[in-house]
């Protein structure tokens, strides 16, 4: 096993390292030369990424013993961990989605009792109320529309309320708490299957079987007329990594706010793989909000860019990695 030193103040620990944007995390932390701790409650060879660079190690952060050993000899905290996923999780899921508060709050405190000097939280844009949130035609959500609170049920009350314990650890107990509200991440090693998968990735395995079986009719959840932004992997790991470094302790916005309806994303994936599907509409599937974008004035204001990568782009790296894993399965 990899011995790292530990114990010298500059060690990184990313909780939910095993998972989508933990895992891309890792593989930039270790690119900058930093020492890694990386940790996930799954079993090591269920990890969507394994760095051999990083020490990792499968363990529970909703319990405290488990927070309180990992934070040792750490200087900062990056909180990617939480039983979620999109939609058709969250809205069958919400006491689990709930019960990740116990991941917040018990590294929170842990982070606080090892003198931990910064701590990042991965928000959501569901913490938005669903009342600013009923046209197809966005108005995109600035920080400020978080309140008066009427989040996501379940999934966005435990973002909300976590938000909160980070800023009142940094208030009482002056550990330096960053919180980024993302919105839709997608790319390459995210889930795509199983129940958890969001929009783009559930498109592109959809689109790409139904290339692969010959059978050209897929499913879309709702009439595919809600409309979302999704911002790419890299572009979060980079807003991630900036707001972590600045001096800013306010939830920020990291989100793409290029708008597309659920039928321009399957347009885009129809075009990438070269077929054309047979739409068949499910109304009554979870949908979530019918319309959400993400305001960036702020965070454009404070590092001079915005995440924007193109969907175009982001999805034809997705789908090829997409349709690689369904063909290697086969
Ligand atoms: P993910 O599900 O791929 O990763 C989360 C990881 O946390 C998983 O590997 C899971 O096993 C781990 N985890 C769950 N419970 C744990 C526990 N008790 N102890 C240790 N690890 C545990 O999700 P992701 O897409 O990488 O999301 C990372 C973070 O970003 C989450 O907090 C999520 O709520 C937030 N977020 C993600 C998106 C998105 O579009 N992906 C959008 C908004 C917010």
């Amino acid at each position: 096993m990899k011995v790292l030193k530990g114990g010298n103040g500059r060690m990184e620990l990313v909780a939910g390292a095993g998972g989508f944007i933990g895992g891309h995390l890792v593989n930039h932390l270790i690119s900058q030369g930093l020492e890694v701790k990386a940790i996930d409650v799954k079993p090591m060879g269920d990890w969507y990424q394994v760095n051999p660079g990083a020490l990792n190690q499968s363990k529970d952060l909703k319990l405290k013993e488990h927070c309180d050993v990992v934070t040792r000899g750490v200087s900062r905290v990056w909180n990617l961990a939480a039983d979620m996923g999109g939609m058709g999780f969250i809205a069958n899921h919400k006491a689990a989605c709930m019960m990740s508060v116990l991941i917040n709050t018990n590294l929170l405190d842990a982070a606080k009792n090892s003198g931990v000097e910064n701590f990042f939280f991965s928000s959501s844009a569901c913490v938005y109320p669903d009342y600013r949130q009923e046209k197809a035609s966005v108005i995109p959500l600035k920080e400020s529309d978080a309140y008066p609170a009427q989040p996501e049920d379940g999934y966005g009350w435990e973002k909300l309320f976590s938000e909160r314990m980070c800023r009142h650890y940094l208030e009482d107990y002056g550990l330096r708490t960053y919180i980024g509200r993302f919105h839709n991440v997608y790319g390459p090693f995210g889930t795509f299957d199983g129940g958890r998968e969001k929009a783009p990735a559930a498109i592109c395995r959809k689109v790409a079987k139904a290339k692969l079986i010959g059978n050209k009719e897929i499913e879309i959840w709702g009439d595919g007329e809600q409309t979302r932004s999704f911002m790419y992997i890299e572009d979060c790991i980079k807003g991630t990594t900036d707001l972590a470094d600045s001096t800013f302790h306010e939830p920020l916005n990291i989100g793409s706010a290029e708008v597309v309806a659920i039928n321009q994303l399957v347009s885009i994936v129809e075009e990438i793989a070269g077929i054309k599907v047979k739409r068949k509409y499910d109304l009554s599937a979870p949908q979530g909000v019918r319309g959400r974008s993400s305001d960036n004035t702020l965070f454009r204001s404070m590092f001079g860019w915005e995440p924007s990568t193109s969907l175009q782009k982001g999805l034809e790296i997705t789908y090829e990695w997409i349709y690689n894993q369904l063909t290697k399965a086969n």
